[in-house]
């Protein structure tokens, strides 16, 4: 019979603060200093950063369309 490894939601382990550096203790959520969310910062992925880029340049790329379109059709 062989045993399954699950795999942990966070590891128990104690982390620095990406913001200000600070110790987040083992488990903890966010930050007791400045409260931000444990595992942001510098050396992170940005959780959606990705989509949020995609997103914002389909919107940008809409919204340019649009404008041409209305200068086009101004002239
Ligand atoms: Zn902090």
């Amino acid at each position: 019979m062989t045993a399954q490894f699950s795999e942990a939601p966070r590891p128990l382990e104690p982390s620095t603060c990406g913001l200000c550096g600070a110790q987040v203790p083992a488990g903890a959520e966010r930050c007791p200093e400045c409260r931000m969310t444990a595992g942001f910062g510098p050396g992170e992925p940005r959780p959606f950063s990705r989509i949020a880029a995609w997103g914002l340049g389909a919107v940008l790329l809409v919204v340019y369309l649009v404008t041409l379109g209305v200068v086009a059709l101004a002239r």
